[in-house]
């Protein structure tokens, strides 16, 4: 064993289909984690495989530089869902990069630097992302870095009002925190956050890293709040696993973004991959999907859990489940007890995110398991 950032499960996974991964030994796990949030039309999609598959025997990769028909229509397909006038797009290699790239094009194109971030938020890991990541855990010892970032309380639309100036280049805001403790915003504090933003001449960054895809119950949660941001980012299920980023923008930004670029950006096998997940999204449904398997998760767990927990909350197929004692020892009995696969935010927060794929009667199961831990 010689890794050493993350810190190893006691169960080798073996195999994926849909919502289920199979360990070693065979034995299903339900992955209510989406394997964080990275199998939104479900693990070993036929249609992503196919495409995928395809494209990886006709060309591996080219560079961005020379057109290819999997990329281009990446760009037209993500320019067509987009919110808005959203339709110029950047494709990179994973959520970090989408941020940090909406950074520096916000940065250049407003000729500022102020960053105004939100206390709780996560946008990353690399230095300019993790600048604008709130928890100090995931910044000891790393700095110095970016500069000119400022936190406001989540939620607070006055206190956003005071942080943005005309010295501002950006705000970088989640629509539901996620890492932070799924907290979810409400219409009239994203609108507040846009008006603001609109009116100092600032670009507002919606991170849609996790909350993207349908998971929310429409494709994007800003078209849930009817909010449309300066640039969008996406990446997590973009590609379903396979690595893909996007950072999507407005005309105004795209023309004078500045200098950028990454050897990968936009590779056929990534951009198929990508291409066959959004369809597969669209064909069946699975925004809608979300919306109405997560109510049921939502309700059972409120109604089963009650005073045992302290909240149920979030929006879409994307629950956080405020436990009493700490998140860790739940997720351990939900994984060796039950072969539920769900993932922590925060110290006290058990967070569901599974494929927008699952049924009724996996949330059942969920529900069951977490009566016969917590209740
Ligand atoms: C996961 C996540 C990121 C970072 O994405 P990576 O692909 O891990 O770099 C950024 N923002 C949000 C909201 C996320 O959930």
């Amino acid at each position: 064993m010689t890794g050493f950032v993350f810190s190893e499960k006691p169960i080798g996974i073996e195999r994926g289909e849909g919502v289920s991964l199979y360990d070693t030994d065979d034995r299903e796990y339900l992955d209510f984690g989406a394997s964080y949030a990275c199998a939104p039309v479900g693990h070993c999609h036929p249609d992503v495989v196919a495409a995928t598959t395809e494209q990886l025997e006709t060309l591996t990769y080219v560079q961005a530089s020379y057109p290819n028909a999997a990329r281009t229509a990446l760009y037209d397909t993500l320019a067509d869902v987009a919110p808005g006038d959203l339709d110029r797009v950047w494709l990179c290699n994973s959520g970090t990069e989408a941020n940090e790239a909406a950074l520096k094009f916000a940065r250049h194109a407003t000729g500022r630097s102020e960053i105004v971030a939100t206390m709780q938020g996560f946008h990353g890991r690399t230095m300019g992302s993790l600048a604008t990541t709130w928890k100090d855990e995931y910044k000891a010892g790393f700095g110095p870095l970016a500069g000119g970032v400022e936190f406001v309380p989540y939620g607070d639309g006055e206190a956003m009002r005071e942080a943005v100036d005309a010295e501002t280049a950006a705000v970088i805001v989640e629509p539901v925190q996620g890492e932070g403790g799924v907290n979810p915003a409400t219409t009239a504090y994203l609108e507040t956050v846009r008006e603001a933003t609109a009116e100092a001449g600032a670009a507002m960054i919606l991170d849609e890293i996790q909350t993207g895809l349908g998971r929310t119950g429409t494709l994007w949660a800003a078209d849930g709040h009817g909010v449309v941001p300066d640039v969008l980012t996406t990446a997590k299920g973009l590609g379903s696993g396979l690595p893909v980023g996007a950072t999507l923008v407005r005309e105004w930004i795209a023309a004078e973004a500045g200098d950028h670029g990454s050897t990968f950006s936009g590779g056929p096998v990534v951009s198929a991959a990508a291409g066959a997940t959004l369809d597969a999204i669209e064909r069946e449904g699975l925004p809608a999907h979300a919306a109405d398997v997560g109510d049921y998760l939502v309700s059972g767990l409120c109604e089963t859990l009650g005073d045992a927990v302290r909240e149920v909350r979030g929006e879409g197929l994307l629950v956080g489940v405020e436990v009493k004692r700490g998140a860790n020892p739940v997720l351990r009995d939900l994984a060796m007890e039950h072969r539920i696969l769900a993932l922590p935010a925060g110290r006290s927060v058990v967070r569901l995110l599974p494929p927008l794929t699952v049924e009724c009667e996996h949330a059942d199961r969920v529900i069951d398991a977490l009566e016969a831990i917590v209740v």
